[in-house]
């Protein structure tokens, strides 16, 4: 592989993980062409080129930093090529900071109807209107690169690694190292950075030997994928203590894709990852469901039609700046849409107010006290997050 142009990104990691192996968490400092994200940080997901209920106001005001946007969707519907003559993504959605857009093979492979899948492509029919396409991980990037995100990334063949052999696991992985190569050779654009991604199903070897060839390439940041979907927090952990490590000194941001929740993030901070994004926050709002310290609010339970309190005392967003629980618990039951946008702001607000705690904290050299401390935390929505599964999931059609 020869040189790739010069990195249009800039990674530092402001403060390292102690040298006494007791956690692999760090902080970083990611420069982007439209701007710089601290890390560890979540991503919000605007699936259609919106985080679905805010504007990108609101987006600012809940603290979010970078978004990601789906190819698939945007391939579809309204096209790439429209929003390239449009300005670009960040133009055509009004959204000046950093956007990552995923790859489309998450989407391709788990939520269409595949017909096949090849060394050269897999082609599938659209979840919209039925047409049939063939995406190559030359079309994947050239599809992001007319969007124009600051973060590109390698099209890949995600497995379910619970329904998946381990043969299919190897050649799912096989393929994807092959795309990783041919993504390579064709991306051109020199301000948009390119994230190779690290398969491998459940199976240590296999994720290792994955590693280890991602690792080689010239990639400007790792993905970790194929988690965040039907495994357990202990084979996560496993897989992350396979990667992680051999990551050690790698100076490349590493971003798990599709995780959202705060205890799990937690936990994968602790085992060295960088950067998340999930549907989670969003979605459950949308279905009534508020997260504060210790658990969560379920906004169509009975108690709260009466309740003048806040969501959460002393939250900044919007929501609990103003409103009362009885007041949304209403909204839910009116059905009105304002309930959407006023959800979504404090799951968003906890969610992104949580990281810069993570951030506060490894500052400060009490991040171990914050893991210890996870019990205040809410559980993981196992059934939701399950139903989400990873996180880039979702048609997203409600
Ligand atoms: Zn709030």
């Amino acid at each position: 592989m020869t040189a790739r142009r010069a990195s249009p990104l800039r990674f530092d990691v402001v403060t390292p993980p102690p040298a006494d192996g007791s956690t692999r968490a760090r902080a970083g400092r990611l420069a982007l062409p439209h701007g710089v994200v601290e890390t560890p940080m979540f991503m919000p997901v605007g699936t259609n080129a919106t985080v679905k209920a805010l504007d990108p106001d609101d987006l600012d005001e809940v603290g979010a930093q970078i978004i990601l946007a789906n190819t698939y969707h945007l391939y579809l519907r309204p096209g790439h090529e429209r929003i390239r003559a449009l300005g670009g993504l960040h133009r055509f959605m009004g959204w000046d900071h950093p956007i990552l857009t995923d790859s489309g093979g998450f989407q391709v492979v788990s939520l269409t109807e595949l017909r096949s899948i090849d060394d050269e492509a897999a082609t599938f029919r659209s979840h919209l209107d039925g047409s049939l396409h063939r995406f190559t991980p030359e079309l994947s990037i050239q599809v992001q690169e007319a969007l124009g995100a600051d973060v590109a990334v390698a099209f890949d063949q995600p497995v379910p690694p619970h329904a998946s052999t381990r043969a299919e696991v190897a050649e799912a992985l096989r393929r994807t190292e092959s795309w990783a190569l041919r993504s390579l050779e064709a991306h051109r654009r020199p301000d948009q950075a390119l994230f190779g991604i690290i398969q491998g199903g459940l199976e240590a070897d296999l994720r290792a030997s994955a590693t280890e060839r991602i690792r080689a390439l010239p990639f400007d940041g790792i993905c970790i994928g194929g988690l965040a979907g039907d495994e357990s927090p202990a084979q996560r952990g496993a897989v992350l203590d396979v990667v992680v490590p051999l990551l050690a000194g790698d100076p490349r941001p590493r971003y798990l894709m599709g995780l959202g929740s705060p205890a799990d993030m937690l936990d994968a901070v602790h085992r060295g990852v960088d950067l998340f994004d999930s549907v989670l926050p969003a979605r459950v709002a949308r279905n009534g469901t508020l997260w504060v310290p210790g658990g969560k609010l379920n906004m169509r339970n009975a108690q709260y039609v009466d309740d003048p309190g806040p969501v959460q005392e002393g939250c900044p967003c919007r929501l609990c700046r103003r409103f009362s629980r009885a007041y949304l618990a209403h909204l839910f039951r009116a059905g009105e849409l304002l309930a959407y946008r006023l959800a979504t702001c404090h799951n968003l607000t906890f969610t992104l107010d949580f990281m810069g705690r993570v951030r506060q904290a490894l500052a400060a050299g009490t991040f171990l006290d914050l893991v210890q401390d996870h019990a205040r935390l809410p559980a993981p929505d196992a059934a939701v997050a399950r139903h989400v599964s990873g996180g880039r999931a979702g048609t997203e059609g409600e």
